[in-house]
């Protein structure tokens, strides 16, 4: 059996969001053994197979420059965002905010794979294979223990639940909303109707249809490499995880119209899509961040932006001496919880406005959803503040 050790700070899940805390909390605390580990159930091969390429805002990127960011990033200069049968569209565009990007694309095992090692190269002690069974309060001097599925058990001050998961894996949380939608993913080579690409930009493509939101983020502008997100309820997806590539390509075909033509599809995948949070983070010694603390729908492509940015909240909070006392921890929790509810509460309800606000069929609010496109379309101001919330959140 391992040793049982004592951490200042251990961290449950090491997905980005635990391992960019652990690499942040390593720079400012510094390197000392035993102070900050993170354990996952999972070995980093299996960590970097997951199949999902995610949209980060440049504001990320920056927020992870002090760690690390894949090299293989893609940019994001424009985002067009359509509805189906409708007129109503709207372009962002990176230079109208002064930005070298709106976002970026990442592979999640490339951003896994590249902060794990950030982690271990500050000093983190990173356990994998290691899944968290138990958690309880130790009897004498009320620290969180935690126990492995090996037997062992660690003890620390603080405990960070960054287990994260996917929709409808959590246990019970405060607020629970299912759309009944799930999202078929897969990379795709896709040929970009020439009108549409200004210069040598790299365009995004949002487009909001009757099933659910459909979404291009380009991987590769070079060879036309793109990720497709595709939602639409369980039995929809279910129907095209089993369609040729060619039947794929024209349903395709009818959604997007000329804009765009998929040339080529990779294997599909599929993701349970829904949002849950948690109002309360805080737990005696321990604290929730991340997909640990709400899960939303991809659709405005917030999830890890917002996680991030209750990790750097926390660290920039955690003080290494006032972590030894109860008390004293208590309160910079709590202080920590409050600091978070205003970002989370927005994008949470923002995300939750796209959702179903873009899945009403009522004629009425869909002659609303164009005049809102065409409205940001044509005011510059409001295209700009709209932006500067998803790229920033509320966390000023
Ligand atoms: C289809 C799809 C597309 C998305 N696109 C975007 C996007 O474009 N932009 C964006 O910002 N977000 C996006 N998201 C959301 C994003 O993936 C999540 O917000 C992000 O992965 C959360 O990171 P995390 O570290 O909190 O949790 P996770 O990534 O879920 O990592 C949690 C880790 O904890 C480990 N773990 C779980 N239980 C235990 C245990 N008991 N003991 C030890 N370890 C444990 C797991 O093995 C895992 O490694 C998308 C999500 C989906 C499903």
């Amino acid at each position: 059996m391992a040793e049982n050790k004592h951490f200042d700070v251990a961290i449950v899940g090491a997905g980005p969001v635990g391992l960019a805390f652990a690499g942040w909390l390593a720079n400012s605390w510094g390197v000392q053994a035993n102070r900050i580990a993170v354990f996952d159930a999972k070995s980093l091969e299996d960590a970097v197979k997951d199949p999902r390429i995610l949209a980060l805002s440049d504001a990320t990127r920056l927020r992870l420059g002090s760690l690390a960011f894949p090299a293989n990033a893609t940019p994001i200069h424009h985002i067009h965002v359509s509805e189906q049968n409708r007129f109503g569209q709207v372009r962002m565009r990176a230079e109208e905010m002064g930005l070298r990007a709106l976002g970026w694309t990442v592979r999640y095992g490339d951003l896994v794979k590249c902060l794990n090692q950030a982690a271990i190269d500050r000093g983190v002690q990173v356990f994998r294979n290691a899944p968290v069974q138990f958690a309880h309060r130790s009897a004498q001097d009320s620290l969180e223990v935690l126990e492995l599925a090996d037997g062992t058990e660690h003890t620390a001050c603080l405990r960070v639940d960054a287990e994260g998961g996917l929709y409808g894996e959590a246990g019970e949380r405060d607020k629970v909303v299912d759309y009944n939608q799930w999202a078929l993913i897969s990379e795709v080579k896709a040929r970009v109707e020439s009108s549409l690409l200004e210069s040598s930009n790299t365009l995004a493509f949002e487009r909001f249809t009757s099933d659910g939101p459909l979404a291009l983020l380009p991987i590769s502008a070079d060879q036309g490499l793109y990720s497709l997100i595709w939602c639409a309820p369980k039995n929809v997806v279910d129907q095209r995880l089993q369609l040729s590539d060619r039947e794929l390509f024209n349903q395709l075909r009818q959604q997007f119209g000329r804009r765009v033509e998929i040339l080529q599809a990779g294997p599909r995948k599929c993701f349970p899509l829904g949002m849950n949070w948690r109002e309360h983070l805080v737990q005696g010694r321990r604290v929730a961040i991340g997909n640990a603390a709400q899960i939303l729908h991809p659709v405005a492509g917030q999830g890890l932006n917002l996680g991030l940015r209750d990790a750097a909240t926390l660290c920039r909070m955690l003080d290494q001496t006032v972590i030894q006392t109860e008390s004293g921890l208590n309160d910079l929790l709590h202080a920590f919880e409050s600091s978070r509810a205003l970002d989370r509460k927005a994008v949470v309800r923002m995300t939750d406005l796209m959702v179903r606000g873009f899945s009403n069929t009522n004629p009425w609010m869909g002659a609303g959803r164009q005049t809102a496109l065409n409205f940001m379309e044509y005011a510059p101001f409001m295209r700009k503040q709209f932006a500067e919330f998803m790229l920033f959140g509320l966390a000023a």
